[in-house]
């Protein structure tokens, strides 16, 4: 016997929505279960969300999340996959840098400090979030500035500062610090 084609029809619609109301409330339940502590009570206000400026400089920034305290201010939050669970100064300047394209954008007040959120093998699906101070706009400005002149080869680029940092460079076999020929 074969079913009348509406019939099948609204039976794919409905599944189809089923799936669409199951993958939003995941969507909630993951959001929830990855907040840090300390935004238990925030609302959340952007996730994924591209920022525009052009001053002081041009920056397109893509932010994870960004949560409102009750106070009014908002923070960010940023969510990493990897396999040491700590926050890195590189962290510091992408969130410093989201910050900045937030205010300018929103005209609204970011907090100078703001979580990453680590998610990493072999810790099952538990998160831990990681607070950091950032940047402000003047030490923004110079690193990107310096930067353009390291670029426009005007200024010479130094060595990272940590060992650590060059074990997983990817520059590594050019980098002339190993030998290599940039
Ligand atoms: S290998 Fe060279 S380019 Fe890479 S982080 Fe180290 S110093 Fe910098």
């Amino acid at each position: 016997m074969t079913l009348p084609l509406g019939f099948a029809l609204t039976g794919l619609v409905l599944v189809f929505l089923l799936a669409l109301i199951w993958q939003a409330r995941k969507k909630v339940r993951d959001e929830r279960a990855s907040r840090p502590r300390a935004l238990a009570h925030a609302e959340l206000v952007y996730m994924e969300t591209l920022f525009r400026i052009r001053e002081p400089f041009r920056l397109v920034a893509k932010v994870d999340r960004v949560y409102r305290l009750l106070g009014g201010s908002l923070v960010l939050v940023e969510l990493k996959t990897r396999r040491r669970d700590r926050p890195y100064l590189t962290d510091v300047i992408q969130l410093s840098a989201q910050r900045l394209a937030v205010q300018q954008q929103t005209g609204e007040v970011v907090e100078p400090y703001a979580f990453v959120s680590v998610l990493g093998p072999g810790r099952g699906e538990r998160i831990r979030s990681h607070r950091v101070a950032l940047l402000e706009a003047d030490a923004l400005i110079r690193l990107h500035r310096r930067r353009r002149a390291i670029l426009a080869r005007q200024e010479a680029p130094a060595y990272a500062a940590a060992d650590a940092a060059c074990r997983g460079c990817a520059l590594r076999s050019k980098c002339d610090r190993f030998g290599g020929r940039a």
